[in-house]
């Protein structure tokens, strides 16, 4: 029976990030123990065993789980645990780098080593800004003493000829994939030469690997720096770019960061590829294999007493937590390994909270599954910024008196494309103080636009970050319960208090993209920054606000009244367009070079294109974006005299480029169409959403109709459609760009005559787009009643191997309402739809039935025993060419029944004029008593809608009960 240990026995902690890794790891224990019981909230699994005189307790991050946060997780988690681990392996593969100075084979181990100023490993993608500019790197803690000298000593061992390795990694003997043999050749291709496509190098071609001379050793062991960032290395010309910048790097990986500052270690990673674009798994098994037999060798000349005399890590920590403290300066340098840390320390503090205290946490997030986007998600879709760009605001005066204030707004302007959401999200992630608790929350038209989305966001991280704060919500949430989130006006107070808070701190709030917030929102919004701005100054709160927007006036004219408190809050970036097009001049050398690195574009036509390109003005980063996209697609000839030409195509402006765009695709009846969906949707569509409306044509009659591709083919369908104006996010379709949106649309005030099939600017009125998606919408759900003569299929049925069929019944069950009433059908023209209409909005049909569960008004529906009137549905909905039908056909105005007592009631509830005007031309009675609000009078009054209020009144509506209800409706009108 294994051995059973406790926790407090394990003094060496063993992290790994693949499952052959941990195999492999397993492998190579002396011995393998039963794994004590410990706490039911550490999700690590655990593997206890013995290397030599060592208890040992290995770890595996989750699988499909990489990266610098999953392994702090792990660590935190780990020692946490076991208190007595007095030190951490991080071991595993990694890309080599090959070089003059060091030649890195394949299944050669890279040992981290301290180098002039690095501790050995490099966190090459943060870094922090300095008054002279920003740097990128972040070196981090060295391994602790007591593994550096067992690393000298197995050196010297290596260098006698009296190393282990060898025999250590024989005990793998017996797992024949981990063998060298499975491995297959070691084959090093020209740094120039990229990958020819596949998952494996069978089409590379062999003329362009490098010879190399074979050598004695099956596996040298290197020491020196390795470099940790969180994108994993794509290409060689990357690679030996940032390895000159580094000093010299032996090895890319993605996980070390993640550990250096908070669980001392040493990083042995084993070669199984070259970080180049011949990315391959064959040699992953041995790779993991030589890795951990050199690990071993380390431990097995650790006399484990020596291990006993060293501080436990979570001392060692606590110690330097305190040093943090006082100088505030590791916490400054190291802001990205700082915030992970934070970050798993927080969660492990959130399992300390009540299940009730969890509860409210988790109400703030909105997300009703694991599928919708999260906050993080939005932010996290904007790109990275890229060196060089972005400097123009830190250096700006009144971003630097910001930061040194305690408390005030700060609002950057700049114009579309000029990369405001890259600086808020760069600012978020690198710039702004550690010291400070930072919440964001970027706008998205559309998707996430509502003040009450923004507090939640705002919240949620707030409590993350400070769970002693979670008390001011939960005064709230004992009140009102779930309903908490739905009042603006309660989160406004929640927040403010959790902010004033002495336990709060300095607080600093990042909101992106005013311009996006809805309109209707703004006012709120801006009412309470103002309020808490102005308040903060006098009580306790430390709480700053970072604003991006475009330059409206609206927008920017609404901070006059702030002036005065803060002379210095408005950073107009549209008066810097000279230094961002400046900054915009690095990323076009950025990926000029990139091509020149990918491609055999030779220097003397990457200077041409360079050139070229530098000399076209009034340039953004949106612009360099598509400009790149459109040389990509269209191909040049790699020459000085074809980069010319086809430079001197290029579009100009942002606009010029969209047009560019589609006016490329041949379908355009069909570009058309997708795109007048994609611009009416009340939300963003999936893509099976999308495919699904796409295929609904005015003859189809059934779901079996619908000839739907699978989802990966509709995608690259739509791209050759669209080509880069929409983008596909986590499985939904939006506009690349909000720019792009404005583009399309139709001025509002031109009418519907909007030339087709000329350009596409402007070329789509709201009008039309509402149409043609309330057409999709109203067809889809009349599947449910075929017309007389077609069979009732249900849906799926023979073509169930597409679920994505169902995809746009719950759209179009919420939305179709909307949709047709915005899209002002009129009977000479629409007269197919208005039909169609007709019969969807039946409550007798079946297909009523169905869509009407999951309208999001339903309990109007849902009146026990009695059914609402046909006529009522439509005025309800507004749909005043159905009303006219129905009326014409004699239907009976005054049938009472329902949620709203009669039709009247409903079009007035619902605040459309011109179904009320019909009903009592038809001789409504205005008076007619009943339903929810008791009468038409009261439905208009309590929706606000003051045209049906005087429509009423002049009918003589009157409340025979509470004379004072006329009188307080006439007041409303004054
Ligand atoms: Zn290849």
């Amino acid at each position: 029976m294994a051995l059973r240990l406790s926790c407090e026995d394990y003094t060496v902690g063993w992290v790994c990030v693949l499952s052959v890794e941990l195999a492999a790891a397993e492998e190579l224990l002396d011995e393998e123990h039963e794994t004590p019981a410990y706490d039911a909230r550490d999700t690590n699994i655990y593997t206890c065993g013995r290397v030599g005189d060592h208890n040992v307790v290995i770890a595996c991050l989750p699988e499909g789980q990489m990266g610098a946060n999953s392994a702090a997780a792990v660590a935190v988690q780990m020692k946490s645990t076991f208190t007595s681990t007095r030190f951490g392996l991080m071991v595993g593969i990694g890309g080599g780098v090959p070089s003059e100075e060091a030649d890195v084979r394949l299944g050669d181990v890279v040992v981290s080593k301290p180098h002039k100023t690095h501790g050995g490993v490099v966190q090459y993608d943060s870094g922090k800004a300095t008054p002279t500019g920003f740097e990128r790197v972040g070196s981090l803690n060295s391994p602790p003493t007591i593994l550096l000298g067992a690393v000298a000593k197995v050196r010297a061992k290596h260098m006698r000829g009296r190393g282990k390795l060898l025999e250590y990694l024989s005990k793998l003997a017996s797992l024949p994939e981990f063998g060298r043999e499975a491995a297959g050749p070691d084959i090093l291709f020209e740094a120039e030469y990229s990958h020819e496509g596949g998952t494996t190098c069978r089409a590379c071609s062999q003329d362009r690997s490098v010879a190399r001379e074979a050598r004695r050793q099956e596996v040298v062991v290197h020491y020196g720096t390795i470099a940790s960032g969180n994108q994993a290395m794509k290409t060689a010309a990357e690679r030996d770019r940032l390895s000159a910048e580094l000093g010299g790097v032996l090895c890319f990986e993605m996980e070390a960061a993640g550990l250096m500052n908070s669980f001392p270690c040493l990083v042995i990673r084993g070669i199984c590829d070259y970080a180049d674009s011949h990315e391959n798994k064959k040699w992953q098994m041995y790779a993991a294999g030589t890795a951990a037999a050199y690990t071993k060798e380390v431990l097995s000349v650790i006399p484990s007493d020596k291990v006993e005399a060293e501080q436990k890590i979570v001392d060692v920590l606590s110690g330097l937590q305190e040093t943090a403290a006082k100088h505030q300066l590791i916490a400054e340098d190291h802001r990205n390994i700082a915030e992970k840390s934070l970050r798993f320390q927080q969660t492990v503090r959130e399992q300390e909270l009540s299940d009730r205290q969890k509860e409210c946490l988790q109400l703030f997030r909105l997300t009703k599954s694991t599928q919708d986007a999260t906050y993080e998600w939005y932010k996290d879709r904007v790109e990275d910024r890229i060196e060089g760009t972005c400097e123009w605001f830190l250096r700006h005066a009144h971003f630097q008196e910001w930061l040194e204030r305690v408390s005030g707004p700060l609002l950057v302007s700049a114009d579309p494309g000029c990369g405001k959401s890259v600086l808020a999200k760069y600012l978020v992630n690198h710039v702004l103080p550690e010291s400070a608790t930072v919440c964001y929350f970027f706008f998205k038209d559309q998707d996430q636009n509502t003040v009450r989305q923004a507090l939640c966001a705002l919240l949620h991280q707030l409590f993350s970050q400070k769970p002693d704060l979670l008390k001011h919500a939960m005064r709230q949430y004992e009140q009102d319960g779930k309903g908490l989130v739905d009042s603006t006006k309660s989160l406004w107070t929640v927040l403010e208090n959790a902010v004033q808070d002495s336990q709060a701190g300095p607080v600093i709030i990042v909101l992106d993209a005013l311009d996006e917030c809805a309109e209707s929102e703004f006012e709120d919004l801006m009412r309470n920054i103002e309020g808490q701005s102005c308040n903060s100054q006098s009580s306790r709160g430390a709480l700053r606000y970072l604003m991006t927007s475009r330059p409206y006036e609206q927008i920017v004219g609404r901070f006059q009244s702030l002036l005065k408190a803060f002379p210095c809050i408005h950073i107009p970036g549209e008066e810097k367009s000279e230094t961002i097009s400046h900054e915009v001049n690095h990323v076009i050398k950025y990926r000029v070079e990139q091509r020149a690195g990918d491609e055999t574009l030779s220097n003397d036509t990457a200077a041409g294109l360079l050139d070229a390109l530098l000399r076209i003005e009034h340039r953004t980063y949106l612009w360099v974006h598509l400009v790149f996209d459109y040389l990509e697609s269209e191909g040049f000839k790699k020459t000085r005299r074809g980069i010319e030409s086809a430079t001197r195509l290029l579009p100009t402006t942002v606009n010029q480029a969209y047009e560019k765009i589609l006016s490329k695709s041949k379908d355009r009846p069909m570009v058309r169409k997708a795109l007048a969906i994609i611009l009416a949707a009340n939300r963003a569509l999936t893509l099976s959403e999308l495919n699904v409306a796409i295929e609904i044509e005015e003859t189809t009659q059934s779901w079996q109709e619908l000839d739907l591709e699978s989802e990966e083919d509709f995608k690259s369908r739509l791209r050759s459609w669209c080509g880069l104006f929409v983008s596909v996010y986590h499985g939904k379709v939006y506009f690349l760009h909000q720019t792009a949106r404005e583009f399309l649309l139709a001025d509002v005030s031109s009418s519907t005559t909007v030339p087709q099939g000329v350009r596409w600017q402007h070329s789509v009125t709201m009008q039309q787009a509402h149409r043609t998606l309330a057409e999709r919408c109203v067809r889809y759900l009349s599947f449910f009643d075929p017309e007389p003569g077609f069979a009732v299929h249900a849906r799926g049925g023979e073509n169930s191997q597409h679920h994505s069929m169902d995809a746009m019944f719950e759209y179009s069950a919420k939305f179709w309402p909307m949709h047709f009433r915005e899209a002002r059908l009129s009977t000479s023209k629409d007269a197919n739809l208005l039909h169609l209409g007709l019969r969807v909005s039946d409550p007798r049909s079946t297909c009523f039935s169905q869509w009407s569960q999951l309208y999001e008004g339903m309990h109007i529906f849902d009146q026990i025993s009695t059914i609402m009137p046909h006529l009522t549905v439509v005025s309800w909905f507004g749909h005043d060419e159905v009303v006219k039908m129905l009326l014409d056909k004699g239907a009976d105005v005054n049938a009472q029944s329902g949620y709203y007592g009669n039709a009247l009631h409903a079009a007035s509830a619902g605040g459309h004029e011109q179904v009320v005007k019909m009903l009592l031309d038809k001789g409504a009675d205005v008076n007619a008593q009943g339903g929810y609000s008791g009468n038409a009078l009261q439905a208009a009054s309590a929706g606000g809608h003051e045209q049906v209020i005087e429509m009423l009144l002049d009918a003589g509506a009157y409340q025979p009960q509470e004379e004072r209800c006329r009188d307080l409706s006439r007041s409303l009108l004054t």
